[in-house]
């Protein structure tokens, strides 16, 4: 078989192949099943950033699994170390092994220097949103308190308990009963900001919305058990997060001696340009969750991190059968070899960088582009009707479907779907990102030639 080497479309998307197997998976999975609906392919093989699919296409994927492969698909190197640690010993329940130990040493050699020392780690089972479900059980036995703080337009999984946290009214809505005791507070979402304000004339009044509610003895908010935050809102719409909001989040949470929780499962593990996204907010939070790309090359793995103080869970707090998956923990510490070595985190500030400049100049040129936004290779861009101000999101959708057709694989995210987001691997190439944007640029020049909304 002949290496991937660039994206190729020789059929209409998707292909016949592609097409049966749609078909088959439609009759006979779930009415839950979502990707395949926006990005109508079966996929034969991966490579890099490169996808292949049923019929021959060649994409490149900007999804990557959901954010998950970091140094792409089948990385050499991840692959021969998955290999061997399958034949040696795979499922390992919470014993320790060498191979476990060596994981996380090497996590924790990525937190900052004061954190490292005071760190426990917990191994979840494989998913962000179990590691989300412990991080809450967590603060609920070390405070002894029930209510937990999220902010609007968070994401934090589709378990119980995390989607109870996540801001989706949609999704939640025919779920009764889920985890009582969440108060939602607006996000520092600056560019539509939550109270109406403008970046000018605003104190950070969503961090004073916060404070105040909390500090008011009739502000009718228990004082709860954790307080949790993205600091860039990934699903959300990539949003990232106002610096001095976050300084005052954790100022209050630190007053009020309210654990502190970053969920990192999305901007951890180098996405945004730092191992993780705290250290560019300069906090030290006390929980930070990290899942989806621990193994560099989407074995599934999910840990919380905190500080040791918290550690008051009995024996068998937060069990699990998958939370020993050798094969992650072998590719995950092999990963943070690889980034250190190839400068990965670099490559994501540059192509971040590079991709930012171009996403910077489509904005100039199209109207629809109402926001550019993101860090490192979390970028975003929110489209809007440049009359109504209106969220474009069938825009959105076709820019998707458009740019399937021509090789590139996005996501989209947002309030009603109306960004498109870029979530490549962290290897991408110059070339790639070039690829990408320049894609971009010629589906958004075809759709919005019209003023007409399409
Ligand atoms: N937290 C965040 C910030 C996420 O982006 C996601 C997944 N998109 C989750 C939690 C849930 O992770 P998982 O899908 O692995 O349960």
């Amino acid at each position: 078989m002949l290496p991937l080497t660039q994206p190729r479309i020789s059929t209409e998307i998707p292909g016949p192949l592609s097409q049966e197997l749609l078909k088959r998976q439609a009759d006979r999975e779930s009415n839950a099943r979502s990707y395949p609906r926006r990005l109508p392919i079966a996929v034969a093989r991966a490579e890099g950033s490169l996808i292949e699919d049923l019929d021959g296409n060649v994409f490149l994927d900007c999804l990557a699994g959901a954010g998950v492969l970091s140094l792409g698909h089948g990385h050499p190197e991840l692959v021969a170390v998955a290999e061997r640690q399958m034949k040696t010993f795979v499922h390992g329940l919470d014993l320790p092994t060498q191979v476990k130990d060596d994981f996380v040493e090497e996590q924790l050699s990525m937190l900052p220097e004061p954190m490292r020392r005071s760190t426990r780690i917990q191994f979840c089972g494989p998913t962000g949103a179990n590691a989300v479900d412990a991080a809450v059980k967590l603060c609920k036995t070390y405070t002894g308190r029930g209510d937990i703080v999220s902010f609007q337009g968070g994401f934090h999984g589709s378990t119980h308990a995390a989607m109870a946290l996540t801001g989706l009214v949609e999704q939640k809505s025919p779920i009764a009963n889920g985890m009582p005791g969440v108060h939602f507070f607006p996000y520092s979402s600056c560019h539509r900001c939550p109270l109406g304000l403008r970046r000018e004339s605003c104190d950070t009044n969503c961090a004073t919305y916060l404070e105040r509610s909390l500090e008011d003895p009739n502000g009718g908010v228990d004082k709860p058990a954790a307080v949790i935050l993205e600091l860039v809102q990934g699903e959300g719409g990539v949003i990232p997060a106002d610096p001095e909001f976050v300084r005052r989040v954790r100022e209050v949470t630190r007053e009020l001696d309210i654990p502190l929780v970053v969920d990192e499962v999305q901007t951890g593990c180098g996405r945004t340009g730092t191992w993780f996204a705290f250290e560019q907010y300069g906090i030290e939070p006390d929980v930070v969750i990290a899942s989806k790309a621990l193994s560099g090359m989407g074995l599934p793995a999910a840990v919380i991190m905190y500080d040791e103080r918290l550690d008051t869970w009995a024996p068998g707090a937060h069990s699990g059968t998958f939370r020993g998956n050798q094969m992650a923990f072998a590719t995950g510490a092999e990963t943070i070899r690889i980034v250190r070595r190839d400068d990965v985190l670099g490559n994501v500030r540059a192509r971040g960088a590079q991709l930012t400049a171009r996403l910077d100049a489509l904005r100039e040129r199209c109207a629809w582009v109402a926001d550019v936004r993101g860090r490192g290779l979390m970028l975003g861009i929110e489209l809007a009707d440049p009359e109504t101000g209106e969220r474009a999101s069938a825009l959105a959708g076709e820019v998707q479907a458009h740019a399937l057709r021509e090789g590139l694989i996005l996501e989209l995210g947002g309030r009603d779907d109306c960004v498109v987001r870029l979530l490549p691997p962290l290897v991408i190439t110059e070339a790639e990102a070039d690829f990408a944007a320049d894609v971009l640029d010629r589906v958004l020049a075809r759709l919005t030639v019209r003023p007409a909304r399409p």
